[in-house]
């Protein structure tokens, strides 16, 4: 007789997913108000989504 494990079934479920921190922020190329996910940094540029895929694009 062999047993069968019903192992690896686990419950989902947890903390972790939760909801993404977003800080407010000024586009340094169009002064626009944007809201980016890390704290912007100062002295460093910040580019709302429009600039910054545009910059990406320019490369
Ligand atoms: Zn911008």
């Amino acid at each position: 007789m062999a047993f069968e494990r019903d192992g690896g079934f686990r419950p989902r479920g947890g903390g972790f997913g939760g909801p993404r921190e977003m800080h407010d922020a000024t586009c340094s190329d169009c002064g626009q108000q944007t809201k980016v996910p890390f704290k912007p940094v100062e002295g460093r540029p910040v580019y709302c989504r429009d600039c910054y895929m545009k910059k990406k694009s320019q490369n």
